[in-house]
């Protein structure tokens, strides 16, 4: 158990609460956070709150403090969950990873980039150079990812708005070699709307308030956030963010990581290509839509490496093969403005994707390379959008929560469930602890056939036009009675649901209200081949490479792509499997207000907070749980030379007797347990006193 700095500062482990209620537990959350102890532990889990404010704890001594410590002797931290995964992963080769939960603005990603520039500072004593290169492209590649990937909400001013999971590759050294970032479904829709109070990804304003005189010229911009629709809305920043210095900061990291300059050049025109867009406004001439500013269409082109007529045929038109025969449709004024909006995000999610992809190409362990250096083991480090409810929840919403009750469930699974399990497994007396398990919200949205997903895809695929309303009236069938839905239709007393628009999912977290205004459009994800064909005829290579299916001629696209929101489940899935093959390690973030003060311990905030994460049972599971287990033989292996009664064989009747000897001799027995085929130790204090017991001998 971590170890005390004082009592005045509360307990550094709620495992050491006289009484395990909530009460207790809000008590000492909130006078550690008084006491600027951000973090607290549960056993091996870090609780941390936001203190929204600079702390001096990142430093380099505090980072020497924690370096191959045990993760008890030290006050929580980080940096304990940090080098206990890396030193899991270097003594025992096991792969790792590191899950970071909790709401939007919890401080999530903050703790993934302290994580990494731990793991960084304490690797490669040695200085090898080629080490030293992958750290600091590691390192790096935050705030390219940020810049592309983070926007401001009303939640979170640097609100991540993509998922993303770093594994990070080590020799047999220990020594970082490589990583591979995964990124998960973009909230491409900001790009072209943003809530009031938000903004749009960070990118463009570093592109239009940083990039030089010259740059905006050649890019035909103004230096005027407000000349753009797409940056139009009008957001109070605070005065520390500064989109000019951040422009200078995110070139040099590109640069840094390998982009030559006419990739660099190429991601600036698309997202300028992406603004003059915002700008395009048709007309009607009768009946037929019209571009009413076609200066804007050559600025487009001519940025896209295209032609001013391919352009314009796309925007007004889309080439659809009727039988054999291949013609142009022309679009009514709304498919065009639909298109329009389609192709600016498309191209803004291709170039993010892109970003990440460059980024891996130089970051990959190359396979002759991981030949090269033997065993190659990770640490995961994996930073999602948390759970968000806002004024107006939409499909993005939608996803992103699921996301977070997948994880919850996998923090279920792993450490409530199984380790419940396993002592009933092993025979070892128990008393069960409860939890709500929230696996029935995540069948809920998941479930093959029945669940919302399904319902989408099925209301998406059908050949007739299906509308949102009809979707959601889809959903009142099936799902009616179910305990975590419900609608107007289901439910015609709630007068805080809209008929034909809202349902809600009372989620592990809180309820939310959904709106299905745009379900269907996105989840479809429609872009019009014409314009992928237009991309991968560009002059320019890079973005010609960024379109590779645009080689397809109009006969040859026949299957139809999987949906949004598939693709999303089908991503998630994935993520949760490799996680749970991995040893996990954990930290809840807590976010202390809404008002992004550091002095305010919002009461009410927290305690929901500490609530849905099940922090309590967490508590009491490891309370009454052991910290440490080991089969026998094993634990003997390690162990026997303490004893004379062990070494250097035991000729009692069983291994299980000879560890039950051996730990009564040494004075452990109140702190043990026997199980089947394992031994079980509750502190690992106990572990540390065999270990230096092992090291006199
Ligand atoms: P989202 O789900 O929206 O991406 P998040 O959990 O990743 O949210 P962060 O972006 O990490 O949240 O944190 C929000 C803000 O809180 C940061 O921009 C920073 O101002 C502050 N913050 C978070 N953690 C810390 C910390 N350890 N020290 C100082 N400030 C912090
Ligand atoms: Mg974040």
């Amino acid at each position: 158990m971590a170890e005390q700095e004082g009592l005045q500062y509360g307990k550094a482990d709620f495992v050491l609460m006289d009484s395990v209620t909530l009460p207790e537990f809000m008590d000492n959350l909130k006078l550690r956070f008084e006491k600027g102890r951000i973090y607290t532990f549960i056993g091996e889990v870090v609780v941390s709150m936001n203190p929204y404010k600079n702390l001096p704890i990142y430093g380099k001594d505090t980072i020497e403090q924690y370096k191959g410590r045990e993760l008890y002797e030290r006050p929580p931290h980080l940096f304990s969950i940090a080098d206990a995964a890396y030193k899991a992963m270097k003594r025992r080769c096991k792969d790792t990873c590191i899950v970071i939960s909790g709401e939007s603005g919890a401080g999530k990603t903050e703790a993934s980039k302290y994580i990494m520039q731990y793991i960084a500072a304490i690797t490669n004593p040695s200085q090898r150079a080629e080490v030293e290169r992958v750290k600091n492209m590691l390192l790096k590649s935050n705030c390219v990812l940020e810049a592309f990937g983070n926007a401001k909400t009303t939640r979170n001013d640097n609100s991540s708005r993509f998922g993303k999971y770093m594994d990070i590759n080590f020799d047999f050294k220990g020594d970082p070699i490589g990583g591979h970032i995964s990124n998960y479904l973009l909230e491409k829709s900001r790009v072209i709307v943003q809530q009031l109070g938000e903004r749009n990804f960070h990118s463009f304003y570093q592109l239009i308030l940083g990039a030089p005189e010259q740059t905006l010229r050649s890019l035909h911009l103004q230096k005027d956030i407000s000349s753009y629709m797409y940056t139009r809305s009008i957001v109070q920043m605070k005065s520390s963010v500064n989109d000019a210095g951040e422009f200078k900061e995110v070139s040099e990291a590109m640069k840094v990581i390998g982009f030559k300059p006419e990739e660099i050049q190429t991601v600036y025109k698309v997202l300028a290509a992406i603004l003059h867009l915002g700008n395009l406004k048709f007309t009607l001439d009768g009946d037929t839509p019209l571009i009413e500013n076609s200066k804007v269409v050559s600025v487009v082109a001519d940025l896209l490496g295209s032609k001013f007529e391919l352009l314009e045929k796309a925007l007004l038109y889309r080439t659809v093969a009727t039988g054999r025969d291949v013609i142009d449709k022309q679009h009514t004024e709304q498919e065009a403005s639909y298109g329009r909006d389609a192709f600016a995000k498309a191209i803004y999610e291709r170039l993010f994707c892109w970003i990440v992809t460059h980024i891996n190409d130089v970051i990959d362990v190359k396979k002759q390379d991981a030949a090269l250096h033997g065993k190659n083991t990770v640490i995961g480090v994996l930073d999602i959008y948390g759970f968000e409810i806002f004024d107006n929840n939409s499909f993005e919403q939608f996803c992103i929560n699921y996301c977070n009750e997948k994880l919850q469930q996998l923090f279920i699974q792993l450490v409530l469930t199984q380790e419940q399990e396993e002592y009933k497994r092993e025979g070892i007396p128990w008393k069960h602890i409860d939890y709500f398990n929230n696996q029935i919200i995540v069948d809920l949205v998941e479930q093959q056939h029945r669940g919302i997903i399904s319902l989408l895809d099925d209301a998406c695929m059908n050949v007739g036009k299906v509308t949102d309303p009809m979707f959601l009236d889809a959903l009142n069938k099936p799902l009616g009675k179910h305990a975590h839905y419900s609608s107007r239709k289901t439910c015609p007393t709630d007068k805080a649901l809209e008929y034909d628009r809202d349902f809600r999912i009372r989620h592990y977290a809180g309820d939310v209200v959904y709106s299905v205004v745009g379900f269907i459009d996105k989840n479809k994800d429609t872009l019009f081949q014409d314009f992928k064909r237009l991309l991968y005829n560009s002059t320019n290579p890079v973005l010609k490479n960024m379109w590779p299916e645009g080689k397809l001629s109009i006969t040859e696209v026949t299957k139809r792509p999987l949906t949004a929101a598939t693709l999303f489940k089908n991503s998630m899935i994935a993520l949760v499997d490799n996680l749970a093959s991995k040893e996990p390690y954990y930290v809840r973030c807590i976010k202390p207000n809404d008002k992004k003060s550091p002095a305010l311990f919002d009461e009410e905030r927290c305690k929901h907070q500490v609530e849905y994460l099940g922090l309590l049972e967490n508590v009491r599971v490891r309370r009454a749980g052991f910290a440490y287990r080991q089969v026998y033989e094993k634990f003997l292996h390690r162990y026997k030379m303490i004893s004379q009664l062990t070494w250097p064989n035991h000729d009692l009747p069983s291994d299980q007797i000879a560890v039950q000897k051996l730990l009564t001799e040494c004075g452990f027995q109140q702190d043990a347990a026997y199980g089947k085929t394992k031994v079980f130790i509750r502190t690992p204090r106990t572990l540390f006193s065999l270990e230096e017991k092992r090291s006199e001998m």
